[in-house]
C-alpha cells in the first residue's frame, strides 16, 4: 500500500473538522462580512460548490496552528501582571448580534492607557469608558504579501469583533491590536492599531441582514466581479455565478419608456466618464455596468438604442481551451482534453 504523508494529512484534516456550537448557516461571520455578498449568500444557502472547485485547507490549518500553539499561549503566558486575557483559546466565545456573528480571538482587560503608544495611539481612553480594554486579533500572512497597512477585509473583521464584544459583553473596547505573524518566520510580527468605528459595524450588520434575508444569492450584486474579479478566483461558486448572469440576459429587444431611456443615457454618460479615469475609476465603472444590467433585466431588453447612445447585452460563448496538465500527463495528444469554458457576457455601452 502506498505511503504518502500528504494523503494522511489530507485524511487527518478531513476527519478533524472544527465543530461549532453555533450554527454558522444562520449568521454571517466576521470574516465573511466584507467578502462578496453573493458568494456569502451562496455559502449560507449551502449551495454545492462548482465541480472543479478545490477546497484548499492549507491557509486555514496554518492559521489555527499559529493561533492555538503560538499566538494564544504567548499572550496568555506573557501578558503584563494584572491584565486579564478573556474570550480566547478554550474560552473563545461566539458572539451574535442579529445576523452578524464572530468567534472572538481575545480581549485584554486592565491594560495601560498608553498600551498602543508605539503604534501612534497615545491614549486608549479613560478607564471609565473601557480605555483599559483592548481587542487582540490573530492573523498569519504569506511573507510575499506587502503589509504597508492592514488588509481592508481584516480591518473590517476586527471592527466586527470590537462591535460584537461591545454589544454582547459588559466591555466597550475602543481599540484593537491586529497582528500578522509571518507564516515563514514567526518572529516577524507586524501590528496595527484599529480604532472602533460604529459606522463600519453598522454597515457590517446591514450587509449581514441583506445576505441572510435574500431569497436568492443572485439578488445580491456580484461584488467580487465588480471589484475586479480577484475574489472570484477563489470562489467556490464561480461557474454558477457566471451562469446566472448569462442566463439573466433578456432574450428580446423591446421599446422602453422615456424615463428608462433617460436613465440609461445618464448611465452611459457616466460610464464614458468613468472609462476615462483609468485605474481609480475601474471599480465605479463596473458598478454602473451592473446598474445597466439590472435595469435591462428589469426592462426585459438586451438592446437599447437611444438619442446618441447604444447599449446591447448578449451572452458570449466560452472559448475552447486545452487542459494542458492533463494532456501532459497523458502524452502529446491534446485533442481529447479540449474543454469549453463557461459562457460569458459582453455589455457594450458607447456614445454614438
Ligand atoms: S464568482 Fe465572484 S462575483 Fe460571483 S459569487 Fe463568487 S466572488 Fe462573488
Amino acid at each position: 500500500m502506498r505511503i504518502s504523508i500528504k494523503d494522511m494529512a489530507d485524511r487527518h484534516v478531513a476527519a478533524n473538522q472544527k465543530h461549532w456550537s453555533h450554527d454558522r448557516r444562520t449568521t454571517v461571520g466576521a470574516s465573511e462580512a466584507f467578502l462578496c455578498s453573493r458568494r456569502t449568500a451562496y455559502s449560507k444557502a449551502e449551495t454545492a460548490p462548482d465541480p472543479d472547485y478545490e477546497d484548499r485547507y492549507g491557509a486555514r490549518v496554518r492559521g489555527d496552528l499559529i493561533e492555538n500553539h503560538f499566538w494564544e499561549p504567548a499572550i496568555r503566558g506573557q501578558k503584563p501582571e494584572g491584565v486579564q486575557f478573556l474570550f480566547a483559546g478554550r474560552e473563545q466565545k461566539t458572539l451574535v448580534d442579529g445576523y452578524l456573528s464572530a468567534t472572538s480571538d481575545g480581549l485584554l482587560v486592565g491594560v495601560a492607557p498608553d498600551a498602543l503608544a508605539h503604534l501612534g495611539v497615545p491614549d486608549l481612553g479613560p478607564a471609565s469608558s473601557d480605555g483599559n480594554t483592548l481587542v487582540v486579533e490573530c492573523k498569519s500572512i504569506d511573507p510575499r504579501v506587502s503589509l504597508k497597512e492592514a488588509k481592508a477585509e481584516h480591518s473590517g473583521q476586527t471592527q466586527v469583533q470590537m462591535g460584537l464584544i461591545r454589544h454582547c459583553t459588559p466591555y466597550r473596547p475602543n481599540f484593537a491590536l491586529l497582528s500578522y505573524a509571518d507564516a515563514s518566520f514567526l518572529d516577524t510580527i507586524t501590528e496595527f492599531a484599529v480604532a472602533f468605528d460604529p459606522a463600519v459595524y453598522a454597515a457590517a450588520k446591514e450587509r449581514a441582514r441583506r445576505i441572510m434575508l435574500a431569497e436568492e444569492p443572485t439578488e445580491l450584486p456580484p461584488e467580487g466581479k465588480i471589484a475586479g474579479g480577484e475574489e472570484c478566483r477563489y470562489c467556490a461558486f464561480k461557474h454558477r455565478c457566471q451562469g446566472a448572469i448569462v442566463t439573466s440576459i433578456p432574450r428580446d429587444s423591446v421599446p422602453i419608456g422615456a424615463n428608462a431611456l433617460a436613465h440609461l443615457k445618464a448611465l452611459t454618460l457616466q460610464h464614458e466618464q468613468a472609462d476615462s479615469e483609468a485605474e481609480t475609476a475601474t471599480h465605479r465603472r463596473e458598478e454602473i455596468r451592473e446598474q445597466v444590467r439590472v435595469l435591462l433585466r428589469e426592462l426585459g431588453t438586451r438592446k437599447v438604442q437611444g438619442d446618441g447612445f447604444v447599449i446591447s447585452w448578449f451572452p458570449v460563448k466560452g472559448r475552447k481551451s486545452l487542459d494542458r496538465k492533463a494532456a501532459e500527463r497523458a502524452g502529446l495528444d491534446l485533442a481529447p482534453f479540449e474543454r469549453e469554458g463557461d459562457s460569458s457576457e459582453r455589455l457594450t455601452i458607447t456614445l454614438s
